[in-house]
């Protein structure tokens, strides 16, 4: 993830990529869970909170479940093998990969001027594929909207051992959760749920404030009294409850049939979301900077021991000189 807020990650990352996470440790997996600081820099102008917005995201894998001393949890910038293998990747890219991904094409229309749109923005699947294939990964647990780069990723690695006659790289897996709604879940508005739309709930976010947003989101426009039928299908708080309800399918009926209010809805939807984060809010309000600077060292260290295996074999592979 992007450390790209002082509030951490949201319910979408949460939803995508996070819970996956968990319940993949917890299968035993060997999991490599990186903060993608060097990533943020392809879109964020001011950098003054870069390292506080680190040190957030962090708390948010750790009191979501992911247990240090099970899992390598690290800073992408600490383990300098990153960037190694993204240079060594840039040379056996084509250029036309890149300029066909639909986030570069997006994001650069979004940016004014030639002299503007850096570099980092058309080589992020790059770095991207080096921070996957670094581990030699059996899959990479992400939401939807990553499909593309994913993609990209896997044709790098198979173009390497191609040209360097080499196996050093297997196919990974996308592993995407299958329920719709998680793989990519929609924002307050309806809109992805996304930090540059402004329509986030956000794991760090107050009692309070989680209600506060709940009560502005989007529900079925001609639904204006409570007997109106509702769509719940089209409904954000509908679609929360679909997760955090276990009673949703009944509110679902209910909705469609006219017989329950949005602002029913809205209350079933801000005490099921409020309970379900609970214990993680709990969790993370309990972690102090400290601590994370602690598990950040340690994941580092686990991180490296398995980058320099691929990297030595990369060198190897490519005929450079070794040290
Ligand atoms: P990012 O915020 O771009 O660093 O994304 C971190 C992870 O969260 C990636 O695996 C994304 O696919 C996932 N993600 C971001 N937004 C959503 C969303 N609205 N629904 C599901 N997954 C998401």
């Amino acid at each position: 993830m992007r450390p790209t807020n002082p509030r951490g990650g949201h319910l979408g990352n949460y939803e995508g990529a996070l819970r996956n996470w968990v319940n993949l440790q917890n299968e035993g997996y060997d999991m490599f869970c990186m903060v993608a600081d060097w990533h943020a820099l392809t879109t964020l102008d001011d950098t003054e909170s870069l390292a506080q917005n680190t040190i957030e995201i962090t708390k948010d894998y750790v009191a979501a479940g992911i247990d240090p001393s099970k899992s390598a949890i690290f800073v992408q910038s600490h383990v300098k093998e990153h960037a190694e293998l993204h240079v060594l990747f840039s040379m056996v890219t084509p250029l036309g990969w890149l300029e066909r991904t639909p986030t570069y094409k997006e994001k650069k229309d979004e940016i004014e001027g030639v002299e503007r749109e850096p570099y980092g923005l058309l080589g992020y699947p790059v770095l991207q594929t080096a921070d996957i294939l670094l581990y030699r990964p059996y899959g990479v647990p992400v939401g939807r909207d990553q499909a593309p780069h994913l993609e990209i990723g896997n044709d790098i690695g198979l173009r390497f051992n191609r040209l360097f006659n080499t196996d050093v790289f297997e196919t990974y897996k996308y592993l995407i959760p299958e329920d719709e709604t998680r793989a990519k879940l929609p924002g307050l508005d309806m809109r992805k749920m996304s930090k540059s739309y402004d329509n986030c709930i956000f794991l760090s976010e107050t009692e309070d404030e989680t209600a506060a947003k709940v009560k502005s989101a989007y529900t079925t426009p001609s639904k204006i009294k409570k007997t109106d039928p509702g769509i719940p299908e089209g409904c954000a708080v509908c679609q929360y409850l679909k997760i955090y309800s276990p009673d949703w399918q009944t509110l679902w009926d209910e909705d469609r049939k006219g017989e329950r209010g949005c602002m029913q809805n809205k209350t079933a939807c801000i005490e099921a979301i409020n309970e379900y984060f609970r214990p993680i809010r709990e969790r993370r309000n309990a972690l102090t900077n400290d601590d994370v600077q602690d598990i950040l060292k340690e994941g580092a260290k686990k991180a490296r021991e398995v980058a320099g295996e691929t990297m030595d074999k990369v060198r190897s592979a490519m005929g450079l000189l070794r040290d």
